[in-house]
């Protein structure tokens, strides 16, 4: 079957991991028509938006993408496309595998968890307004359809996966409006999961837990911003953002995308590691149902990393982006 995917390259690294990935991904067997259209600062400059029309419509229509990272200015500047390209698709899950992969140099091993990151509300709304010189306020927004249907997301992927437990995360003990609703929702959607252990945990002693004993964990589930932050963290206990993966899930379309920024001092050297991007294209092969494809490209991976020779910098060796890719699509061929 022939499946027609949006590709967006993005801004800094982007283009580069896109490429990578583009190109893996091509040589993995499924039949794969790229339909490409910009967004970021790369489309303000030749359109004068960061979100072109086009874009949600060419996702809208193809239903799923691979994404780039895409640049969003700090303190000041436009508002960021990511986050609007969540809310406006309603891309309620945000999942990030965190898993070791062979050869990755990482502080620990038997790590396999998958983190559920709600991606729509919380302090992420953008409801923010300056009080006056001095001060400047934003509201934290949790409601009982965003908390539920992301709990039920991690109990489902849970129940699918053959997986023991879901853990939430969040700070109910001082939130106790928002943070105790979100709560209070993920232990009435586990009811539905009676053979999954559920639990919580506040989320600055599931950090400390994290660091300490991240093996124990399973399938986390938690508010924007503290997914946001907990990803990265667990992100670094495998090795980094290079090879970390992630998919923004919703009803209507699904958006693929590394977890990585678009580290702007490496745009254009050739340098970045292209995994984190073409793990995110396996996902969204398993997404598309082509599992064979997914399987053999991640044989392909694991089989470049156990040889050592086409490493990235991150990974302790000199390889460039493009001929890690190389590398893996030769075992493709
Ligand atoms: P970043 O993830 O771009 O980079 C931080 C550091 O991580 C880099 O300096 C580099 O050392 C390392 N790194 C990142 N990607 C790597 C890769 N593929 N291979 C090896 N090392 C890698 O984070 P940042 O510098 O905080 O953000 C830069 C920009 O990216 C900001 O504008 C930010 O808003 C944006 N951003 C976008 C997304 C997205 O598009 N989804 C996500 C995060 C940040």
């Amino acid at each position: 079957m022939r499946h027609v995917v949006t590709l967006i390259p993005g801004d800094g690294i982007g283009p580069e991991v896109i490429a990578a990935a583009r190109r893996v991904l091509e040589a993995s067997g499924a039949e794969l028509e790229w339909e490409v259209v910009e967004a970021g600062e790369t489309a303000l400059q030749k359109c004068g938006s960061v979100l072109p029309s086009e874009v949600l419509e060419s996702i809208r229509r193809n239903k799923v993408a691979l994404k780039g990272p895409i640049t969003t200015p700090v303190g000041t500047g436009f508002r960021s496309v990511n986050v609007a390209l969540r809310k406006e698709l309603d891309l309620y899950a945000n999942v990030r595998p965190v898993r070791n992969l062979p050869n990755v140099p990482s502080r620990y091993q038997g790590i396999d968890l998958v983190v559920f990151r709600e991606n729509t509300e919380d302090l992420y709304a953008g409801v923010e307004h300056t009080v006056d010189e001095d001060a400047a306020e934003s509201i934290k927004i949790i409601t009982r359809k965003g908390s539920e249907r992301i709990a039920r997301a991690a109990f489902e992927y849970a129940r699918k996966k053959g997986r023991r437990r879901v853990t939430a995360g969040h700070k109910a003990n001082i939130l106790k409006l928002t943070d105790g609703l979100f709560l209070r929702c993920f232990y009435e959607v586990a009811k539905d999961y009676p053979e999954i252990e559920a639990d919580d945990r506040i989320v600055d002693n599931l950090s400390m837990q994290l660091v300490q004993k991240p093996e124990q964990y399973d399938v986390l589930v938690l508010p924007n911003l503290y997914g946001d932050i907990l990803s990265d963290l667990c992100a670094g206990l495998v090795g980094g953002l290079g090879v970390a993966p992630g998919a923004n899930l919703g009803e209507e379309a699904a958006v693929f995308e590394p977890i990585h920024g678009s580290a702007p001092k490496y745009a254009g050297q050739n340098k970045v590691n292209p995994l984190a991007t073409i793990l995110s294209g396996v996902m969204m092969l398993e997404h598309l149902g082509e599992n064979e494809a997914a399987s053999r490209v991640m044989e392909a991976i694991n089989a470049v990393l156990a040889e050592g020779r086409y490493l990235t910098y991150d990974l302790g060796g000199s390889a460039g982006t493009q001929e890690m890719a190389d590398a893996i699509v030769r075992r493709l061929e």
